[in-house]
């Protein structure tokens, strides 16, 4: 079925507005007409808005609400992806496959050994077109929200933001066994079943370091900060493939089961 994201201001009671480019696209590229179904989302409270098309006009299709999912398609953890910044346009696949694993958020981080330097305006830039391919992504796996990529953040910032969060982990390739990441994982579980007295959702960090990986330094910030390096086994994973191996973990170990 095809999904669309709106504003929630766009869903009025039991009518829905889409506007925008999507109007095009339902008119004229899916040629879609009314009664047929299509799914909807807000982008922010996880639901799933399902309805029937109702009118078609050149700038808005109006859609009658059939009923709403609750239990949509997020994990019960939010998980947030800090990658260090990587070379060239590495950092729009992370983001593409991040979203479709489940990701909650995306952060950019600015490390020491980050050969990418982004000034304000390319920065703004980038994040902009990053949002792009989250959204696009999104709609691609159904994804109840979009997710958001972050303005970047400097190593400090990135710690700062991620010790505010119940859980952070720093997968480290100098991080020695598994014990840390079983521990980790096991914590995850813990958070996601609701044994911590918290009537928010958890919310949980990783931080995965730019080609030339972190340096010692990062380590020892991380660590005061309560970030836990752990291994991710004993081959070294390129940077673009560590986050999306510890996303599918998660994902795979978050995955409701009825
Ligand atoms: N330059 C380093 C590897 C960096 S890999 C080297 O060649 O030795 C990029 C990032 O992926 C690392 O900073 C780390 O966050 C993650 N990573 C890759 N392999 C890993 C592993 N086996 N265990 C934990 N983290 C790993």
């Amino acid at each position: 079925m095809q999904h669309f994201f709106v504003e929630p201001s766009q869903i009025r009671g039991n009518r829905i507005h889409i506007t925008g480019t999507d109007v095009n696209h339902i008119r004229n590229v899916l040629r879609m007409h009314p009664g047929e179904e299509i799914s909807v989302s807000n982008g922010t409270d996880g639901r799933e808005y399902r309805c029937e098309i109702d009118t078609v006009t050149e700038d808005e299709v109006v859609c009658r609400l059939m009923f709403i999912k609750e239990d949509g398609v997020e994990l019960p953890v939010r998980i947030t992806l800090f990658q260090g910044l990587p070379k060239a346009d590495k950092m729009e696949l992370i983001i593409q496959k991040a979203v479709e694993l489940g990701a909650y958020e995306i952060v950019p981080v600015a490390t020491t050994r980050s050969v990418v330097k982004l000034d304000e305006k390319k920065a703004r830039s980038k994040t902009e077109r990053w949002q792009g391919i989250s959204e696009a992504a999104a709609k691609q796996s159904k994804r109840a929200v979009v997710p958001q990529v972050l303005s970047p953040m400097s190593m400090k910032e990135a710690l700062g933001y991620a010790a505010q969060m119940n859980l952070a982990a720093i997968p480290y390739e100098l991080a020695e066994g598994m014990q840390a990441t079983d521990r980790f994982l096991d914590e995850v579980c813990k958070l996601a079943a609701g044994k911590t007295e918290q009537d928010t959702i958890p919310q949980v960090g990783i931080l995965i370091g730019p080609e030339g990986g972190f340096t010692e330094e990062e380590i020892a910030m991380a660590q005061e900060k309560n970030v836990c390096p752990v291994s991710l086994g004993r081959r070294i994973l390129r940077t673009e493939t560590a986050g999306l191996a510890i996303l599918s973990v998660l994902m795979f170990h978050l995955e409701e089961r009825k």
